[in-house]
């Protein structure tokens, strides 16, 4: 086991664990934004940089401070390691420096835009972003491609954090799409425009951070906060058949993999679940979404995740007292 401090909040964690998920152990208070890690896609990671955290000592044995900021995620634990999240003018400054990055190519379209309520992009920039731009040249644009029939990619808003890239490297058995050149020409691509079909593509749309990968089922049919979600199951034979139902009216208007307070999917779903079982009959529902994220989502939503010991700011203390 190994004893670490964060922002002035000590935890024992077992050795191996990441600077990021000793952080989420803690609680949300303190926990570093990830958008390209990912709990269940476990190469994730290490990619997108929102996530740097300023280590002041870097073990009881070896108490220097690491020379610079690093990506909590891919960094572990030491026994008497000392780090700011929060606390941190460094990390802060640096992680208002990467949402500037990732909004330099990403088009503010929000207001058209079906991830809108449930984009982490668009919490990260409300949380740590500036509220204008430095920069007057035009973003990169995309023509708007067909990845089988289901999902569609708006490659103008993607961020390469690559956790679709992992998803399909991890549930299907081949690949074929990835990221295609490097620099300011990266973009995701299936190997010329062929289609990914297989029966778990589907959670490529789950995992998107942004609003790059979409529903083609529900895409423009309404605002993600007009809807209520429902948590509902089924027998499938294919997948854990663990969703949410996500209704307007009497109907659904799509179904997704239930998600934990960190908006990750739990249990990866099958795309006949998905996309196949839209209606109420072919679900047990067990009862409205216990919603954690604290974006418009849940505007008008009584059930509200519940964390335990949940930590205010006040709880937090300075870096350097
Ligand atoms: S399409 Fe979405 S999930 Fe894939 S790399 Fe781009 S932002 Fe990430």
């Amino acid at each position: 086991m190994a004893k670490v401090t964060i922002d002035g909040i000590e935890i024992e964690v077992p050795d191996g664990t990441s600077i990021l998920q000793a952080a989420r152990m803690i609680g949300p208070t303190v926990a570093p934004p990830a958008m390209c890690f990912y709990t269940n896609l476990p190469s994730s990671g290490g990619y997108c940089r929102t996530c740097m955290v300023e280590v002041t000592k870097g073990s009881e044995k070896d108490p220097r401070p690491m020379p610079k900021l690093v990506a909590s995620c891919r960094t572990q634990v030491m026994d008497g390691m000392v780090v700011g999240n929060r606390t941190s003018e460094k990390a802060v400054d640096a992680r208002k420096g990467v949402v500037e990055f990732l909004l330099l190519n990403h088009p503010l379209d929000c207001p058209i835009c079906d991830q809108a309520g449930e984009c982490h992009l668009q919490d990260l920039s409300y949380e740590n972003g500036s509220a204008k731009t430095r920069t007057d040249f035009e973003r990169r644009t995309f023509d708007k491609i067909d990845i089988g029939d289901k999902i569609q990619l708006h490659m103008n808003r993607c961020i390469l954090c690559y956790r679709c890239v992992k998803v399909a490297d991890q549930l299907t058995p081949e690949r074929v799409h990835g990221v295609m050149n490097r620099g300011d020409h990266s973009e995701i691509s299936t190997y010329i425009t062929k289609a990914v079909d297989n029966e778990f593509s589907g959670n490529m749309i789950d995992v998107c951070p942004v609003g790059a990968l979409t529903d083609k089922t529900f895409r423009f049919k309404s605002r993600v906060w007009f809807t209520k979600p429902v948590t509902a199951h089924r027998d499938c034979d294919k997948c854990c058949g663990k969703v949410v139902l996500w209704y307007k009216g009497e109907d659904v208007l799509r179904v997704t993999g239930r998600k934990d307070q960190w908006g990750e999917v739990e249990e990866f779903i099958c795309n006949t679940c998905r996309f196949d079982k839209k209606r109420t009959s072919d679900w047990v529902v067990e009862g409205p979404t216990n919603l954690s994220r604290h974006s418009v989502i849940s505007a008008n939503h009584y059930e509200k995740l519940v964390v335990p010991n949940e930590l205010t700011l006040n709880d937090i203390k300075p870096l350097n007292p």
